[in-house]
């Protein structure tokens, strides 16, 4: 495909092979180089890209990125519109009314916009409390970095959807209040796009938009739990907001427990499990910063009695060697949280022999009446694969066991595409 001659300000415009055209009237986001058939000139980073038919009807439009092989994230699939300020205004008020009603005062950390499935491809904007984090996994939006933060800080006055009523806002249309003096904005950068961020716009991952420079290590609130993000430094946004509904599930489960946490990172699931009445909690992680934020989430919480009582134990140690190897030790609930094993689809197979050894592993470390939890960040294996290979492995332990549950995306975290969808977790009880 070769771009004919056409002058700059033209819009954009491309055709698609006939698998790309059905995928994009299915709804799927993404449409990759090789699919693009014609395209009238050479595309700039993140300018807006139309998408026709065979029949040359409007299809689609999309930012472009002619470096990527994600070619075009689609913002938009069905009638022409106007992609200008009160569409991108109305577009994130949409994604924060979704929101209304699902949390209370008692947490203060959750996702505003979960990417492609609330309608910003490849952008992410965590909450905690008063401060903001914006990562982006695309450099198709650094073009408009300025617009979009201009948005969200005026967005960012409130009144945050915590206070908003589950029906429609009538504010949805109305104009959005100045930013709120105390409010702050930090940016996130996906690996991939450091390197062009800092050449062509002179942008770093970590780099305030909108107010404070220090303090990068802030707490919030998650269901009454006091924690700690550093969201110019932490992993994601600086701390995992997915798994909130888990972690609910584990305090849920844990009393009078023994708890294995691997992979706990700052031990958000141990305080939640001790929240729970734990009888004991291990950390196990190979970061000393993970586990030296276990001890500060800790003390965060050390007004909450049987967090100040409880047995707190960590292991700073290669996770899948520790419980494979190192002496035995039994507990009554074994958490397994991996990071992601398969980043490509080439890793697919390799990653469901890695879950399946940890999970044989977990499984012997539990005592009797002992709960599994594991969970998978993968978005190379599919929730199926992921529980079918737990439960096979469950099987060929030769104990018995019952399904407790299984678990996937939260309410702040929507997956609308294939590809969206990574978190899985199955509760698994031993006899
Ligand atoms: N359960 C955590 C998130 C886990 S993220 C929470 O709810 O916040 C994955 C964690 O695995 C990271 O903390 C990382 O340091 C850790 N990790 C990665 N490889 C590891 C290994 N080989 N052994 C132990 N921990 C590992």
């Amino acid at each position: 495909m070769s771009p004919s001659k056409a002058p700059a300000n033209k819009m954009l415009r491309l055709r698609v092979t006939v698998a790309a055209e059905i995928a994009i009237r299915s709804g799927h986001p993404w449409v990759f180089a090789e699919s693009v058939r014609e395209q009238n000139r050479v595309g700039r980073l993140g300018e807006l890209a139309a998408i026709y038919d065979r029949k040359d009807r409007f299809l689609s439009v999309g930012m472009f990125d002619p470096d990527s092989p994600l070619r075009v994230r689609v913002l938009h699939t069905g009638d022409p519109v106007r992609i200008e300020a009160a569409w991108w205004q109305a577009r994130l008020r949409e994604a924060i009314v979704r929101r209304a009603g699902l949390f209370d005062e008692q947490t203060t950390g959750y996702r505003w916009v979960n990417g492609e499935s609330d309608g910003w491809p490849g952008l992410v904007l965590d909450r905690y409390d008063t401060t903001l984090v914006l990562k982006l996994y695309t450099a198709a939006w650094l073009p408009r970095l300025k617009e979009v933060v201009e948005l969200v800080g005026s967005m960012a006055a409130g009144p945050y959807p915590t206070q908003v009523v589950s029906t429609p806002d009538p504010q949805l249309t109305a104009e959005f209040p100045p930013p709120d003096p105390g409010m702050r904005l930090v940016l996130r950068l996906s690996r991939n796009m450091e390197e062009s961020a800092r050449t062509r716009f002179n942008l770093s991952d970590g780099q305030w938009l909108i107010g404070g420079r220090q303090d990068s290590r802030l707490t919030f609130l998650e269901n009454g739990l006091r924690f700690e993000a550093d969201v110019v430094r932490g992993q994601k946004t600086g701390f995992f907001l997915d798994q909130r509904e888990n972690r609910r599930t584990v305090e849920s489960l844990a009393r009078d427990r023994d708890v294995l946490n691997a992979f706990s990172y700052t031990g958000a699931f141990s305080v939640y499990a001790v929240r729970g009445g734990a009888r004991s909690v291990t950390d196990l992680d190979i970061s000393p910063h993970g586990l030296a934020g276990s001890q500060r989430n800790f003390s965060l919480n050390r007004h909450i009695p049987s967090i100040a009582s409880c047995r707190h134990e960590m292991i700073h140690a290669d996770a899948f060697e520790w419980i494979e190897q190192s002496p035995k030790r039994g507990f009554d609930l074994v958490i397994l949280d991996p990071p992601s094993l398969a980043r490509r689809e080439s890793e697919r197979f390799r990653a469901i022999q890695a879950y399946r050894k940890l999970t044989s592993a977990g499984i012997r470390r539990l005592r009797r009446g002992g709960i599994l939890a594991a969970a998978s960040c993968s978005a190379h294996v599919s929730a199926e694969e992921f529980f079918t290979a737990v439960r096979r492995v469950a099987k060929e332990s030769l104990r018995e066991f019952t399904e407790l549950q299984t678990t996937t995306h939260g309410a702040d975290h929507p997956a609308t595409f294939p590809e969206a969808c990574y978190l899985k977790c199955i509760y698994l009880k031993f006899g």
